[in-house]
């Protein structure tokens, strides 16, 4: 049995005649989609919060989130055998609901991915830096003034004449502090500088921080840290990082009352922008993406057979696990149903 695929050419061979489909998980036969559990757990703490917080709608809507998964069987030519591929889900779209937030981010990373190379081919000889930018953690009832101050420190810094970028995607992270009380938001920045940036205009990480200071115009020196990413290294990962979420989950699950309070204060605050010639690339990064299921690639084409695997989750035992298969060879012919 191989490490990313247990399963063989039909769901024959997932589903054992003589066992029940009810105790077939989803994490047990399809590794990659082990994250749904987690995802799916945690959207039920973060619905108790929102309704801890009176807001009922959020709470229902994130409770709703997910509850069932329909996916393909589908040929993965890469590895010659068959996977599951998500096609149908009801989403919430609850800004902080954490399979939304998740999903979101493996569609704007998609995005990404499908963009760089082309970068890459417009301005071939151009370098990357990667800048995270932070200041002193602030109180939570604080946080919505002080991330724009920081929005407004980072429009200052763009517009100095030493900024050497010329295009940027840039996200607001925020932490909770180690207190469990305050917030330490922070920027992640991805720069897009000309080639001969190394020789000419070079900042050195002191030169950063005087700027970042001035800019967000403070009496202390703030922390940062600047990378260059090397000439024969792809951003990819970087970019990862950057657009992965907002704040991270554990986080947000930590405490009821931390969380409603920052919903309250990042209501309506951005999380990714682009800016200078990378604004033509990467804009789809600034929008919520249509699509949360994610298109089909070349290589994952369903099979003739074409068979729906139906998962609910299970609030009991915090799994997803199968409910229906259906075979639409002749459609919806065969059908089995637990329900
Ligand atoms: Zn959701």
């Amino acid at each position: 049995m191989s490490d990313h695929n247990n399963f063989g050419h039909n769901y024959n061979d997932i589903v054992q005649p003589t066992q029940q489909i009810e105790q077939v998980a989803l994490s047990d036969i399809s590794p990659q989609d082990k994250p749904w559990d987690k995802h799916r757990k945690n959207a039920e703490i973060i619905s108790s919060y929102y309704k801890k917080g009176g807001m009922d709608r959020y709470a229902k809507r994130v409770d709703l989130c997910s509850r069932n998964l329909d996916f393909r069987l589908v040929d993965d030519k890469h590895r010659g055998c068959q996977k599951l591929k998500l096609f149908k889900a009801q989403f919430c779209r609850v800004r902080h609901c954490p399979i939304c937030q998740w999903r979101r981010s493996l569609m704007w990373k998609a995005k990404a991915y499908e963009a760089l190379p082309k970068v890459v081919t417009d301005y071939p000889q151009y370098r990357w830096l990667f800048l995270t930018l932070t200041l002193k953690n602030c109180e939570l009832t604080d946080l919505r003034d002080t991330l724009n101050d920081i929005n407004r420190a980072f429009k200052r810094l763009t517009e100095l004449k030493v900024f050497p970028a010329t295009g940027w995607v840039k996200s607001i992270e925020v932490t909770r502090g180690r207190d469990g009380q305050s917030a330490h938001p922070h920027i992640h920045c991805l720069l897009l500088v000309k080639p001969d940036y190394f020789a000419q205009g070079y900042l050195h990480k002191k030169d950063w921080i005087v700027l970042w200071q001035q800019c967000l115009r403070l009496n202390y020196k703030p922390i940062l840290d600047i990378q260059a990413i090397h000439a024969d290294k792809s951003p990819v990962g970087l970019i990862a990082e950057i657009l992965k979420y907002q704040c991270k989950e554990s986080d947000l699950c930590a405490d009821a009352d931390w969380f409603i309070e920052y919903v309250r204060q990042m209501h309506k605050t951005r999380a990714v922008s682009v800016g200078g010639v990378l604004r033509g690339y990467f804009k789809a990064l600034e929008e919520e993406p249509e699509d949360l299921i994610g298109k089909d690639d070349e290589s994952e084409k369903a099979d003739d057979d074409d068979t729906v695997m139906t998962f609910r989750w299970n609030t009991r035992i915090k799994k997803y696990i199968l409910v229906r298969i259906t075979s639409c060879n002749t459609r919806n012919i065969q059908y089995k149903d637990t329900a």
